[in-house]
């Protein structure tokens, strides 16, 4: 392969790489031998060559990599979740090199890394303290860990919810190395349920778990929050509250105005919250806790969390991210994209739809585009049944089904994200930014090109 790289090199192949030269002689390398494998005997000459040049315009460079969000999601987990603000970007980028990590530039002494991060999250939460990690999986799993390892932790079975994949709360706490007391039934826990869990003296932490992805309707009861906390601080046993999503700032969040806030819990009397950094916070992908000061430090202290910590680059943009939000409710709601995309009304989308068809029209002819109402949705788990009204466009091709244009969308360049609809492909303007408008539609002029 090192030869053939060379050859490729020697050939100008190089310009997307050698990772980008290896995969595309992988694959001619693979033809060649079927060939041989089916008795025809192919040469290894110019048309080997001609083959590994047009499998490089078409092999990406990187398997990750970017791509246009145009499901009307605006947190969609397979997608990557919460578009960065730039600020993060930029700040995540100044860091690649060495940065000003666990050191302290007065001094030359050594200094705390996620530091800054902390701080931001006890200032704005008003928090005793706070402290960021890998995820909110991981948040939630050291919280546990650190708080009832070797003891028993308190669970209502309203809540042992699966949030996607694996990820289910009764083995997030036995993983952490608690046992699990289940109370109360699917549909009903009270708080005398507690009560009488609470007087096992074992029982070292209780858990709430915001449902997330689904709702419960009908004959249904839960205490309140701030009644198990009042509960829970009686005995002397910490209220952990998994919020998922976190909205940081202000209760009625446009597109997501039924999310519990960090704020409200902490006022409720819980001693450790857990979210996510990228879901309503709007950032990269992170678990944060806020909480009462000695609990927060017993986290920071156990052996798990420097197992689950954060990147570098991911700690610069979660600084930057949590400044934006240190900027005032209005101030963050327009500087950070996930949040300006929940808020974005049918009005506002309207007139990028029209302007799109238009292009569309003009560029793409055989497609039909038009502008088509759609229901966006913020995903990850946030307000499951709560429609975001908005506008976009529907493709439909004379001789392609939907699925296969929706397919030839995907492989794309930029991959372009769409939702099939019996109208046709649907490209919710709601998760396009402005600036992707261009790559978009060059993305379906590239898609349809033949
Ligand atoms: C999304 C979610 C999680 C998982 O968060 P990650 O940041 O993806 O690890 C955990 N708990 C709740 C309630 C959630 O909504």
């Amino acid at each position: 392969m090192n030869e053939l790289l060379d050859l490729g090199g020697a050939r100008g192949l190089l310009q997307r790489g050698r990772e980008a030269l290896r995969r595309a002689l992988a694959a001619e390398l693979d033809r060649l031998r079927a060939a041989w494998r089916d008795g025809r005997a192919p040469a290894f000459d110019e048309a080997f060559w001609h083959g590994v040049e047009r499998r490089l315009q078409v092999v990406p460079a990187l398997f990750l990599r970017g791509a246009i969000n145009a499901t009307g999601v605006v947190l969609h987990t397979n997608l990557g979740r919460a578009p960065w603000p730039p600020e993060a970007v930029a700040a995540a980028a100044a860091v690649a090199g060495a940065a000003v990590l666990e050191i302290d530039p007065a001094s030359g002494g050594r200094g705390r890394r996620e530091r800054a991060v902390s701080e931001l999250l006890a200032s704005l939460t008003g928090a005793g303290a706070g402290l960021a990690v890998n995820n909110n999986a991981a948040a939630l799993l050291l919280a546990v860990a650190a708080l009832a390892r070797g003891r028993s932790t308190v669970l209502a079975r309203t809540e042992m919810v699966e949030i996607g994949g694996s990820y289910r709360m009764p083995e997030v706490v036995r993983a952490a190395g608690s046992a699990l007391i289940g109370i109360g039934t699917t549909n009903r826990v009270h708080l005398r349920d507690f009560e009488e869990a609470l007087q096992n003296p074992d029982v070292a932490s209780v858990l709430r778990v915001h449902r997330s992805n689904f709702e419960q309707h009908g004959f249904v009861h839960e205490p309140s929050t701030a009644e198990l906390a009042g509960l829970c601080e009686e005995y002397g046993v910490p209220l952990v509250y998994d919020l998922g999503s976190g909205v940081l700032l202000g209760e009625d969040l446009p597109g997501a105005s039924e999310e519990p806030t960090v704020a409200k819990a902490l006022a409720d009397g819980c001693a450790v919250v857990t979210f996510s950094g990228d879901k309503l916070l709007g950032g990269p992908q992170a678990g944060l806790i806020v909480g009462v000061q000695p609990l927060v430090e017993r986290i920071r202290s156990d052996m798990l969390t420097r197992c689950l910590r954060l990147d570098k680059t991911l700690l610069a943009a979660l600084e930057a991210t949590l400044a934006l939000h240190g900027l005032g409710e209005e101030a963050a709601r327009a500087a950070i994209p996930a949040l300006q995309r929940l808020a974005w009304t049918e009005a506002d989308l309207r007139p990028r739809a029209d302007h799109l068809v238009a292009r569309l029209q003009e560029q793409v002819p055989n497609c039909r585009a038009e502008v088509v109402a759609t229901q966006g949705r913020v995903g990850s788990g946030a307000s499951p049944t709560q429609d975001l009204p908005g506008a976009g466009v529907a493709l439909s091709h004379a001789t392609l089904s939907h699925e296969e244009l929706a397919a030839r969308l995907r492989l794309a360049d930029p991959p372009l994200f769409a939702r099939i609809q019996d109208e046709g492909v649907v490209l919710d303007l709601r998760t396009v930014a402005e600036s992707e408008e261009e790559p978009l539609l060059a993305a379906v002029i590239a898609a349809l090109a033949d």
